[in-house]
């Protein structure tokens, strides 16, 4: 125990230092090289070894999940890196769609977590885009408001935690829309943290938005209107949740957030 927690202190550091010296590019790319390089991950998956909690991305059993962020302290993989959404998501993927069963499906996947970017990249089910707007590690540099592909391209998209950053978010709504085939099916992911969403164009100081948005890059606070903006934008949304969260032990074995939903949306023909 005493072990897991100084580690804990030493990794909280490391990521407070990451912030305050790179830049967000060099960030992203120390931390998929950290938690994707092989023999680190091994290291991990041993040292971590437990019986109290399983990670359905990387397939470990871990003694526990680590602190992530303000209020989440049965969060973080220590093997792999992914929160609750990922595995939620994960799960989500796996057990209730077709994703990874043939025929091959053109997959978007929209400012690209590295959590996932290597799994969709080694499916052979997947025909795989990634796009960001800064670029590499994405395949693809777009904006989510322009992305520049033929409409009807893709039969999947995943876009998870991106729109709270977009001042626009309904037009980016409808480019996503728009590239997405008759009939194929989008996750589109944000957090929901108020009653009704609020959103102030004015308020660009980055204190300020981590004091109102909850984060000092995101630009409103999303409520349950979320689903009526994708339905303005043409989509049909159905809001998801798994077995699992139901039960209390389970949820917590999986470190998953019982109340979570996913927001799977359609582009329907009719
Ligand atoms: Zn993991």
């Amino acid at each position: 125990m005493a072990l897991l927690t100084s580690r804990n202190i030493v990794f909280a550091a490391l990521r407070k230092s990451l912030k305050a010296f790179l830049p967000p590019f060099y960030q992203e790319e120390f931390k998929r090289i950290y938690w994707n390089a092989a023999p680190l991950r091994l290291y991990r998956k041993i040292t971590s070894f437990g019986k109290a909690h399983y990670c359905p991305v990387c397939q470990s059993h871990v003694r526990e999940f680590l602190p992530f962020g303000l209020n989440s302290r049965n969060a973080l993989c220590p093997v792999c890196g992914t929160v609750e959404r990922h595995r939620l998501v994960w799960l989500f993927l796996q057990r209730k769609t077709n994703l990874f069963a043939l025929p091959k499906k053109k997959l978007l996947h929209v400012a690209p977590e590295f959590h996932f970017s290597t799994l969709f990249q080694k499916s052979k089910a997947l025909n795989y885009v990634s796009v960001d707007l800064i670029g590499a590690p994405a395949m693809v540099k777009a904006d989510v408001t322009a992305l520049g592909f033929p409409a009807e391209t893709f039969d999947v998209i995943y876009c998870s935690h991106v729109l709270e950053h977009i001042p626009n978010d309904q037009k980016a709504m409808q480019e996503l829309w728009r590239v997405l085939k008759k009939d194929g099916w989008a996750i589109i992911q944000v957090p929901i943290e108020s009653k009704t969403t609020f959103e102030d164009p004015s308020i660009v100081d980055p204190k300020e938005r981590e004091r109102l948005f909850g984060h000092v890059d995101h630009v409103r606070i999303y409520g349950a209107d979320y689903y009526e903006r994708l339905q303005k934008a043409g989509f049909k949304v159905a809001r998801e949740q798994l077995a699992e969260q139901k039960d209390r032990l389970v949820a917590q074995k999986l470190g998953l957030i019982p109340e979570e939903e996913i927001t799977v949306c359609t582009k329907q023909t009719s």
